[in-house]
């Protein structure tokens, strides 16, 4: 019998997993795209093209100059029709190019296959070609992945590709490595490459026996490669529940991964990363989950950068209920959306559109009635509880010396309260006074 790995705590939350028998289409050619020159973990970056230039796909059109940032690139080509600014998910001003769309899909000259075989190449190169093709993590958290594989050579020997997908509803990886796992398997051989490491795991949970099948497969006979099946739990896709199931090695609070000696990249950062290396494309797509109670005909869509998310929601059918709430991303960690016309971005997984019936989240909110199961469940080993009453009194110093700032933000507190407290709200509140304060 197959070893099943998991971690302490987290919840078995309902996974509604009813897109993950669809193949993954392509929406259409929008007629423009508005794209964010943030869409990643540090700076922004800044336009280099102007209001008229025509511009070809993968052709850069914003760079970050200094610090930590990516590039960002066109998804088609076109001419610049405009450069303004909107409003992001976080409510943060930021540019976007918005670019009319020739239909004409030219492709930007610069971009050929790496010229070296992988051998041949060094780390300081991989980490280049990851960088000038402008990866950041594709599960969502958005952190520049150059940056990560720089701050894991010499520390990590051992690199995992992410393949839980443990968020309800979102299938998006799941399809990516039933149709394009050579693409998967292919950036965790660069990453290793990279890291010189000892060892390659993809780690995927047991609620995608055909995609486990088809990897076990793939990996017979690379000797350093193998696939580790998860128990599906909820938050199995955290870094931190990774490590520990794998290796039951805890990561101490302000360690990274990489101290543990794992680097650890989603099933679609690494694909992103095979196509850079071997076909020179720069991250300009991405698939994207649209689901929803409220959506006629669910899809997984690969969608351009800066398609809007009524164009992915009109490709579904368009919607046969009164949508209440809209999320980027899933219905634990994603963003409640105000903008249907806000842009598809890098760290777009999933659009959720739900209608009131399915919206009931916090609407019987009473006290605490102490009954423990945000504890019982937290997989940070944290007393949400606690942090929730310093985050009411505003004693954040108090939240503080309770770790709040260990707090992984994956709503499994919320989901399991009865009392339907609100906690991981108080919680971001109580991080972002304390971060705040510190700046
Ligand atoms: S306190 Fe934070 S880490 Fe713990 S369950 Fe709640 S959201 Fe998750
Ligand atoms: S789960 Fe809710 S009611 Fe129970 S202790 Fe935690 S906050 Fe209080």
């Amino acid at each position: 019998m197959t070893k099943k790995f998991t971690f302490r705590g987290g919840s078995h939350v309902h996974e509604h997993k009813e897109t993950a028998g669809l193949k993954t289409v392509r929406l259409p050619e929008p007629s423009t795209v508005s794209i964010p020159l943030s869409q990643h973990i540090g700076a922004h970056a800044k336009p280099v093209v102007q209001k008229g230039d025509t511009v070809c796909v993968g052709q850069v059109i914003g760079v970050v100059e200094s610090g930590l940032g990516c590039p960002v690139h066109a998804s088609v080509s076109g001419v610049v029709k405009e450069i303004l600014t909107r409003h992001n998910a976080q409510g943060v001003p930021v540019q976007n190019i918005v670019i009319e769309n020739d239909g004409l899909h030219t492709m930007c000259p610069d971009i050929k296959p790496w010229e070296k075989p992988l051998e041949e190449t060094t780390a300081e190169e991989i980490v280049s070609i990851v960088r000038n093709a402008g990866i950041s993590g594709l599960g969502g958290a958005t952190f520049p992945t150059y940056a990560k594989i720089q701050s894991a050579i010499g520390k990590a020997d051992t690199v995992i590709i992410n393949c839980a997908e443990c968020e309800p509803y979102i299938t998006a990886n799941h399809r990516l490595l039933l149709e394009r796992s050579e693409a998967v398997i292919g950036g965790l051989e660069i990453l290793m490459h990279a890291l010189n490491a000892k060892e390659g795991i993809l780690a995927v949970e047991d609620n995608k026996p055909d995609a486990i099948a088809l990897l076990q497969k793939a990996v017979k006979g690379k000797e350093k490669i193998r696939v580790c099946v998860m128990k599906t739990k909820y938050p199995q896709g955290d870094e931190r529940q990774i490590v520990y199931a794998l290796f039951h090695r805890e990561i101490p609070a302000g360690k990274l991964p990489a101290d543990e000696g794992c680097m650890i990249v989603n099933a679609e950062t690494s694909a992103a990363i095979s196509r850079a290396f071997y076909r020179g494309l720069p991250l300009v797509s991405r698939i994207v989950t649209v689901t929803g109670d409220c959506v006629k005909e669910p899809k997984n869509v690969r969608s351009p950068l800066g398609a809007s998310y009524r164009e992915l929601i009109d490709f579904c059918g368009g919607c046969v209920k009164e949508p209440k709430k809209l999320i980027s991303g899933g219905p634990m960690m994603g963003q409640a959306q105000w903008d249907m016309d806000a842009p598809v971005t890098k760290g777009t997984s999933a659009l959720l559109v739900f209608s009131e019936e399915y919206d009931k989240i916090n609407q019987y909110h009473s006290a605490c009635i102490h009954c423990g199961r945000c504890v019982e469940h937290c997989p940070m080993h944290l007393m949400p509880n606690y942090l929730t009453q310093y985050a009411q009194a505003r004693k954040y110093d108090e939240a503080a010396k309770f770790n709040v700032m260990s707090c992984v933000e994956c709503g499994t507190c919320s989901y399991n309260c009865p009392a339907g407290v609100p906690i991981v709200q108080y919680i971001r509140v109580a991080k972002g006074a304390l971060r705040a304060a510190k700046k």
